[in-house]
């Protein structure tokens, strides 16, 4: 009998645009704590305020004070994790996929740049990305090294606009250039892979409902049942560092029966 294993990687060789949609639950076996739910760190700290980037724009400066010269509260715990943490087999099953030609593009709802860490290329990170800066006028990313603090908030070399960490705070619209991205892989998408998300949160949680409605499939791993569940064609479950690489080897034999070892 065919295991679910098998039936995952044949819908995605079958499929002719496969993205990826990754949330917290890829990233907990690199050591990052989720934000909500057991273990969460606004569940340990208290949740941001709901008007956080407003906050920011009334007073830039004291958001870069608190944020990264004192840091302190979850900030400090999350900063200190994403300074250390290690891409798992996760993340290189996926940067895997992608490099065979089978995943076309991933979408990540992590900031904490471990895609990029294993090797994937074409990643949007529609909530930002720890590790870099942007103009909140221009839209233009820096690396933290890129930008002098000889000044706070730091100003856009470019256009003069205001700099602020590129992860995207409550209140604050999604930057359009990744949205727009988001929304044209999306719709180019026949096959999504929905790894370690719920996919609770909008505007990712539009994504697999779009590849749905249009008759493409949705295939999830996660340890525990999600809202997609219902909607999904299979649900791996288990920790996605020990399916993916399955995955990932079932893939390869398909792709290269005369080097398959079966
Ligand atoms: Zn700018």
């Amino acid at each position: 009998m065919e295991s679910d294993i098998e039936r995952a990687g044949r819908l995605i060789l079958a499929s002719k645009y496969v993205v990826g949609l990754t949330g917290a639950g890829v990233s907990v076996e690199s050591g990052i704590r989720p934000f909500r739910g057991p273990g969460g760190l606004w569940t340990e700290y208290g949740e941001p305020p709901m008007d956080g980037y407003q906050r920011f724009l009334a007073n830039p400066k004291e958001y870069w004070e608190e944020r990264f010269i004192k840091r302190s509260g979850y900030r400090k715990q999350l900063y200190e994790t994403f300074e250390v943490a290690k891409p798992n087999p996760a993340h290189y099953a996926l940067a895997e996929l992608e490099e065979l030609g089978v995943l076309r593009y991933l979408i990540t709802q992590n900031v904490d740049n471990l895609h990029r860490a294993a090797g994937s290329k074409k990643v949007a990170e529609i909530h930002g990305n720890f590790s870099k800066l942007r103009c909140i006028q221009c839209g233009s990313r820096y690396g933290r090294e890129e930008i002098s603090l000889e000044t706070i908030p730091p100003h856009c070399p470019r256009c003069g606009g205001i700099i602020k960490g590129d992860g995207v705070m409550f209140g604050e619209p999604i930057p359009s250039d990744i949205l727009r991205i988001c929304e044209e892989e999306t719709s180019k998408s026949d096959c999504m892979l929905l790894v370690g998300t719920s996919a609770f949160v909008y505007p990712a949680a539009g994504f697999p409902q779009e590849v749905k409605r249009r008759g493409g499939a949705l295939i999830e791993v996660d340890p525990y049942e999600t809202g997609l569940t219902p909607f999904c064609d299979v649900s791996l479950r288990g920790k996605a560092g020990e399916i993916l690489p399955q995955l990932v080897d079932y893939i390869k034999a398909k792709l290269q029966p005369g080097e398959s070892s079966t």
